[in-house]
């Protein structure tokens, strides 16, 4: 998945999540926690030579269990609604991350049962060999127009940065 469209599921996933009671107090803190943490998986890009490469420990989710359950227990433990909500933040859009990459996974798939096996999962049928190349060029042709040929993934990332951009649009109207 492209990092726009990761931003654009994560505000949406935000926004859905955050209407839980619990979460009301800190609800806008709570949105921004999961755009970010649905980007952050990919920070293990920046040190990789190839997108196909590129799925390191971030991209498994024991890695971020173990983050969020930490923070969950410490909260608890201080008794911090704060905490918890960063936990929640971040696991939710970790995960997020991790299905999205799922689902559109092009070259390279997830290990969601990593340490104990490394399967790569992936929802269509992946071509390792057209990701050899920098996540730079992963917005430049051949790869785009590879990436593009999944037309179900083609209106999945087009559909949800548009319905990104309606809601945005109507907020600006509606709260102004
Ligand atoms: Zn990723």
């Amino acid at each position: 998945m492209f990092i726009f469209s990761h931003a654009a599921s994560g505000y949406i996933a935000g926004k859905v999540i955050s209407r839980h009671k619990i979460l009301e107090k800190h609800r806008q803190y709570f949105i921004v926690l999961v755009i970010l943490f649905s980007l952050v998986p990919d920070v293990d890009g920046i040190n990789s030579p190839t997108v196909a490469g590129h799925h390191s420990i971030m991209h498994t989710p024991i890695f971020w269990i173990v983050i969020t359950l930490f923070l969950w227990i410490i909260g608890g433990y201080w008794n911090s609604s704060k905490l918890k909500m960063i936990s929640v933040g971040v696991f939710s859009g970790s995960m997020l991350h991790l299905v999205t990459d799922w689902i559109t996974a092009r070259t390279v798939g997830i290990q969601w049962l990593y340490p104990f096996s490394t399967i790569n999962f992936h929802l269509f049928p992946i071509f390792p060999g057209q990701g050899q190349i920098p996540i730079i060029e992963m917005v430049q042709d051949p790869y785009f127009t590879f990436y593009m040929e999944n037309t179900k993934l083609a209106a999945l990332e087009i559909g949800i940065n548009v319905l990104v951009i309606i809601i945005l649009i109507r907020n600006f109207f509606i709260k102004s």
